[in-house]
């Protein structure tokens, strides 16, 4: 049986980054970049002001209080003129500065009387002003090739006027529901039968990735429904199918991977839960069969199938982040495999973790409750109270999940 490493390392193998496309900034979000974008202009663009006041050389106020004329009114977008030696200039937040200024005295620290301005308080160079290039340095690398586009990332597009930018393309991701058992939400649920969470949550776990779901619906457990339901992917950057790949009577996905064109590159990995886990190619579609049990299926999505399509998308990191946090409730388990426990990861002085409630492989309720996977090393028999364990984070650290928790 290979490693989770290996297999993750087998399947990112023959998995490429699609292509790039010009997109507009509005389709950007929850794409990854495909270039490094380098500023082509300053920002801010002037120097400006930073408050409601008044500009002025500070040369002029040596004392307070001073009186100064005011000799212009700068609203934000207007072009100022520049400041006469000994007056002020009454100037809006964002105003660009008058030439001859150097500092910006705030309306609390002022008197108005009318055409003129008294100055309560000695004024330092550079107060209150944002400096042309403060934020971004023209030719700066400012963002770069396989960072996600978030709503910041496409704000300081928008602040260099870039109004489209090269992402990469989003891959189609294919996903087909094995088992007699399953039926979907809108099928009478008649005894034996079960509704296909798995359905629901990989289209979810694909659209949350930024990749596009295509549901092909559930197949029963028979060779020629699986067959016929994949061709319908052919389209597709890549195939992820949940049942079907244990050791059952009735797990025809691998043996529909292992006929014709098809291939199977391995089958189970080390690891609990998720060993039923099975690669190979449709044609030459890459398919990852995840196992049916929902918390399996789900934790062997995180693994396996989240760096294979952030690799599509071009995302710079794939993996989950991995932290260490001080374990909350000591564990005992066999020396078999490496296993991924749902837990709860809280912050706080400092990151401690606890499991999430039980953990069979069928139970989906505290994969809902988790943030984290509390990866526990295969040989590893017993973790103490307050042990430092390996947390993978895929989820929110929130006091709301800590709730719902006993
Ligand atoms: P299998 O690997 O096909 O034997 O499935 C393992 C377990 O997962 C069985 O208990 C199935 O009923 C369950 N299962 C399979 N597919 C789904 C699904 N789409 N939604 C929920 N549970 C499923
Ligand atoms: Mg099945």
């Amino acid at each position: 049986m290979i490693s989770v490493a290996e297999a993750r390392e087998t399947i990112l193998s023959r998995i490429h980054t699609l292509p790039a496309e010009r997109v507009y900034l509005e389709d950007a979000l929850g794409r990854y970049l495909a270039e490094d974008i380098i500023a082509n202009m300053d920002i801010p663009l002037w120097d400006n002001s930073a408050m409601d006041g008044y500009a002025v050389r500070v040369a002029d106020v040596t004392k307070v209080p001073t009186r100064l004329p005011v000799d212009q009114e700068i609203p934000a977008g207007a072009h100022p003129w520049a400041l006469a030696q000994g007056s002020a200039a009454r100037i809006m937040t964002g105003a660009a500065l008058p030439e001859g200024s150097d500092a910006v005295v705030i309306r609390e620290d002022t008197e108005e009387h009318g055409s003129a301005v008294v100055i309560l308080r000695l004024p330092q160079k550079g107060d209150h002003i944002r400096f042309r290039g403060e934020d971004i340095k023209k030719g700066a690398r400012v963002l770069t090739q396989g960072s996600l586009v978030g709503p910041a990332q496409i704000g300081v597009l928008a602040s260099l006027r870039r109004a489209r930018t090269l992402c990469h393309q989003r891959p189609l991701v294919a996903i087909l529901s094995t088992g007699d058992e399953v039926v979907d939400l809108d099928e009478e649920l008649s005894p034996g039968k079960i509704p296909s969470s798995n359905s629901y949550t990989l289209v979810s776990l694909v659209r949350e990735l930024g990749a596009t779901p295509l549901y092909l619906g559930i197949a029963h457990d028979t060779h020629a429904e699986i067959r016929d339901n994949l061709a319908r992917a052919q389209r597709a950057d890549l195939i992820l199918t949940s049942g079907g790949v244990s050791m059952g009577d009735y797990d025809l996905v691998k043996e529909v991977m292992t006929s014709g064109q098809n291939t199977m590159a391995f089958w189970q990995v080390e690891m609990k839960p998720g060993k039923p886990l099975a690669f190979g190619s449709i044609g030459d579609i890459p398919i990852i069969g995840l196992p049916g049990n929902p918390a399996s299926a789900m934790i062997s999505f995180y693994q396996f199938a989240r760096p294979a399509i952030l690799k599509m998308l071009g995302a710079r990191d794939i993996l989950l982040p991995r932290v260490k946090a001080r374990l909350k409730t000591p564990l005992r388990k066999k020396p078999d495999r490496p296993h991924y426990i749902r837990g709860m990861l809280e912050s706080g002085q400092e990151l401690s973790a606890r499991i999430s409630g039980p953990q069979g492989s069928g139970i989906l309720t505290t994969m809902a409750h988790a943030n984290c996977f509390i990866v526990i090393p295969k040989e590893k028999i017993v973790v103490e109270m307050n042990e430092l364990v390996d947390c993978e984070v895929f989820g929110p650290l929130t006091a709301e999940n800590s709730a719902l928790i006993t």
